[in-house]
């Protein structure tokens, strides 16, 4: 039977759309490897995994055993009071595989709740170590962290997508992003905002929290590692803690484990999220040092006041451990430096383009940002016109797509977005 799109137009949210006058939506009806298959028969390479998930591809018979075996056994219990192997087995490989100084762990049922659950653990551990006055954030303009209220007050104020909210919001501190870019000569400069603000608020500060290395949905930018080790150093200068936001980076994204390693760094506190799961069902993470858990649970409270009700979901759990197992085997840095030389060649005709203002590729990551803003509808018309999945937002033409993609699909998404970005007007 045909999905009833005038039932989905008229009753149904979808992300960041009106319910007037809603973008429109495509019915997909299977989706294998790296491509979705349209109820109407066209199939789509996918460029998006879909958002930033399905590192492995879909469909994928380990992940799809997983969650199949699990079943078996139970789709959930509470975690009150209750614990089971699938969570044991995938904090243990989280530990693992994270800094050797992240070694608890807090299982969220977002990334947006493991951003609430990160900060949250930053003001509960000053609240319990006899500094109740730090409970201001600091947070880098081009930043994005969730859409729940906690991580969209350390969202970009003003080009974010939250900005109408910023009177209702908790109010934090906001610094200029990092300029100097990834593979650019670090400028010093990049650092006399947050050594200023430390020195200044230090006090009232609880945590610094970013993205390392990509800025996502606020602009897709690369920046400079040197501006995660010394913002490193100053926190533990000032006594202020580190917040690392992995979850669109974390997993291999980047050309590195975490996007950590290109600076070397141990945040006290990291977000972790969309590809944790591989893509199949909505879990995240947040861990943070002995330090940070010792002081928390020191509280008044005694523990740290979180607690969803379908915390650490054993199906969820159970594929987040295949996926995991999938990443340790280790092929995804051959993967990720293919796209990544592809990409850089195949895109490089577009910076002659008078519609594109900068062209850059990182790991899996490949950016046209535009000069305009894009028509995201007609846009994604002509993309699912050329045979591929790929959603623009704001000027930013971009794709991630699965590690498994082969050269030949991988040339069609990038054909694809020279083409559109080639018939794009410019002034
Ligand atoms: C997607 C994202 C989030 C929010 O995760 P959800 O699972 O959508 O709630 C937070 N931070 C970053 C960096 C993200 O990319």
């Amino acid at each position: 039977m045909a999905v009833n799109l005038e039932f989905d137009r008229d009753h149904i949210w979808h992300p960041y759309t009106s319910m007037l006058d809603p973008l429109p939506v495509y019915p997909v009806s299977r989706a294998e490897g790296c491509e979705l298959m349209l109820e109407n028969g066209q199939r789509l390479i996918d460029g998006t995994s879909s958002w930033w998930a399905a590192a492995h591809g879909y469909n994928h018979p380990a992940l799809n055993a997983a969650v199949t075996d699990q079943l078996q056994q139970m789709a959930h219990v509470m975690f009150g009071g209750i614990t089971h192997q699938p969570a044991v087995s995938l904090c243990q490989q989280l530990v693992e595989i994270t800094p050797a100084a992240l070694t608890k762990v807090f299982l969220a049922d977002s990334g947006s709740v493991a951003v609430e659950v990160a900060i949250k653990m930053a003001l509960q551990y000053w609240l319990a170590s006899d500094t109740p006055a730090k409970t201001k954030l600091i947070s880098l303009r081009k930043g994005y962290h969730g859409d729940t209220f906690a991580a969209m007050a350390v969202c970009d104020p003003v080009d974010g997508m939250h900005d109408m909210f910023s009177g209702i919001l908790s109010q934090h501190f906001f610094l200029p992003p990092p300029q100097s870019s990834f593979d650019a000569a670090f400028n010093p400069a990049d650092m006399q905002p947050l050594a200023e603000l430390l020195a200044q608020e230090h006090s009232q500060i609880a945590a610094l929290i970013l993205e390392p290395i990509v800025q996502g949905y606020g602009g897709m930018r690369f920046y400079h590692p040197e501006y995660l080790r010394q913002a490193r150093a100053l926190c533990d200068q000032f006594n202020v803690l580190l917040i690392a936001d992995e979850i669109a980076t974390g997993f291999g994204r980047t050309g590195k484990l975490f996007a950590c390693e290109h600076a070397g760094i141990t945040p006290d506190i990291m977000c972790l999220g969309k590809a944790l799961s591989g893509g199949y069902i909505t879990l995240a993470a947040t861990l943070c040092t002995d330090e940070v858990a010792r002081g928390i649970s020191q509280s008044a409270a005694g523990g740290l006041m979180h607690g969803p009700t379908f915390m650490a979901n054993p199906l969820a759990c159970a594929v987040a451990n295949a996926s995991v197992q999938l990443i340790r085997e280790n092929n995804w840095p051959a993967q990720v430096a293919a796209i990544e030389q592809q990409l850089q060649r195949e895109l490089a005709a577009c910076k002659s383009l008078p519609a594109v203002k900068d062209v850059r590729v990182l790991g899996a990551i490949g950016v046209l940002e535009m000069q305009q803003k894009v028509n995201v509808a007609k846009l994604q018309q002509q993309f699912v016109e050329l045979g591929v999945w790929i959603r623009p937002f704001n000027n930013l033409i971009y794709i991630m797509p699965p590690f498994i993609i082969s050269p030949a699909q991988l040339s069609k998404l990038s054909a694809a977005m020279v083409s559109v970005a080639a018939s794009s007007v410019s002034n």
